[in-house]
């Protein structure tokens, strides 16, 4: 659909302009080798290998053993760490390993416990400062919450998440990429997203222009519990407006538009994109929520930090498989049900196509130049509109896109070249929502930028609400 209304567009310019066309065909590549390659490359063998052994350590909650070579959290961090080191060795020690970490004591934490995360950085090599980050946790519960005792498998929740980020790690160590890769296993995130605020405190202190937070959480089941099967989507939440919005910025958000494209929207507009182009197994059904219903995850820190950030999930939930103590249900509603969060519920070719999406979008992000900034509108009581933006390092050209203000996705486009300016022949900027978006040599390019404050990519240091979600 996208693609063919892009022809529409640019054979619509074609008639204004023969020289815009040929400048629009060769800006931007859809279709990227490397990114064939990748979309492919994930190993199943790698993630069940990854998951069996997050399994084996019994538990993985935040409040277990920390000494244990064998059980708890601290022996799953030792050996997360000891896997990013491995991939590191083998790539000639292009990632370093941080383990950051805070002590916090809250309603789930009655005492003070050590929250750490295990990240690996690989550094950009013309763009290190900024920087796309791959997050899942691995910490895992049971019913109870505070049961840091029972075995908690957590296979899908969130082995499968941290299984797919150390493989894109894998996969992407063996990769040029201009701006910075972090792929981090998080802690506390069942005890309240303590380990998402570990991350998002120390990309703040480290002077991070975080692009994207990809938060994985429960992606590698593909069977409903009501016995849906689809192995064939997966859900990207993003919020709509920035959760550090201020009042003044919502309220010209309000009258001028801007209520769903927020940085993360477009973020999950690209990875839609992505996933239409590469990966013909994987449709990405875009949620216009920050997460599901009354529910929380680690992007949640990043949003509140000024940092763009999408919830990957999969489609079809089985909470028979969630935050359950395994046993065999025996009352008149549930006898036989199978409870708990094991391995045998991962679909680990879903779970490979998921990591496809994953390693597509960081690949490509970190290609392509950082998203235009300083993008704004002009042309009211005209029938001409100008966009404007600031030019970015890296990028050879710019694309303006725009769209219908009901239309889910970037519809239209023009490509202009070197230039920080241009005018829409006969596109009146009240019928439509426009964007910017920024194109490297190679032909990779960088997420659509909506004009203003509500659009920007630029962290906004507004301060943080305290609107963490009741149940994760
Ligand atoms: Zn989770």
């Amino acid at each position: 659909m996208y693609r063919s209304l892009q022809i529409f567009a640019f054979s619509m310019l074609a008639a204004a302009s023969i020289g815009a066309l040929a400048q629009t065909s060769s800006i931007a590549s859809y279709d990227q080798p490397a990114l064939q390659t990748l979309a492919s490359a994930p190993s199943e063998a790698e993630l069940r290998t990854t998951i069996t052994k997050l399994v084996s350590f019994g538990t993985r909650h935040t409040m277990s053993d920390t000494t244990s070579k064998t059980r708890g959290i601290g022996a799953a961090r030792q050996w997360v760490k000891s896997r990013f080191e491995s991939i590191s060795h083998d790539c000639g020690g292009c990632i370093e390993v941080v383990t950051p970490s805070q002590t916090f004591t809250g309603k789930r934490l009655p005492t003070p416990t050590e929250v750490m995360d295990v990240v690996a950085i690989k550094r950009g090599k013309g763009d290190p400062n900024r920087v796309i980050v791959m997050t899942g946790h691995l910490d895992s519960r049971v019913t109870d919450v505070m049961n840091s005792k029972s075995d908690a498998p957590g296979a899908n929740d969130d082995a499968s998440g941290v299984a797919a980020l150390i493989e894109a790690a894998r996969l992407l160590s063996k990769q040029d990429n201009q701006a910075t890769l972090v792929f981090a296993a998080l802690s506390g995130e069942e005890q309240g997203l303590y380990g998402g605020k570990v991350l998002a405190d120390y990309a703040v202190a480290q002077g991070w222009q975080v692009e994207a937070d990809l938060n994985n959480d429960i992606i590698g089941n593909s069977r409903g519990q009501n016995g849906a099967i689809d192995n064939t989507s997966v859900r990207v939440f993003s919020e709509g407006t920035k959760s550090n919005e201020t009042a003044a910025q919502a309220t010209y958000r309000r009258y001028h538009g801007g209520e769903v494209d927020s940085p993360s929207r477009n973020m999950a507009r690209y990875m839609a994109n992505l996933a239409d182009t590469y990966l013909p197994d994987l449709h990405v059904h875009m949620i216009y929520r920050t997460d599901r219903y009354g529910r929380g995850g680690d992007q949640v820190p990043f949003l509140e930090a000024g940092f763009p950030a999408v919830r990957v999930t999969e489609s079809h939930e089985d909470y028979t498989r969630q935050h359950q103590d395994l046993r065999i249900g025996n009352t008149d509603k549930d006898r036989g049900v199978r409870y708990g969060d094991t391995i045998d519920g991962i679909d680990f070719r879903y779970l490979a196509h998921v990591t496809a999406l994953n390693t597509l979008t960081m690949a490509a992000l970190s290609r392509a130049p950082a998203p235009p900034t300083g993008v704004e509108t002009e042309g009211a009581l005209a029938t001409d509109t100008t966009v404007k933006w600031n030019k970015v390092s890296g990028a050879i050209g710019y694309l303006v896109h725009w769209r219908d203000t009901t239309a889910p996705q970037w519809q239209y486009k023009q490509s202009v070249g070197d230039d920080d300016h241009t005018v829409l022949k006969d596109v009146v900027i009240d019928d439509w929502f426009f964007g910017v978006s920024s194109v490297s040599a190679d032909g990779y390019e960088s997420p659509v930028v909506f004009p203003g404050d509500s659009g920007s990519f630029t962290r906004s240091p507004a301060p943080a609400s305290s609107s963490t979600a009741a149940n994760h």
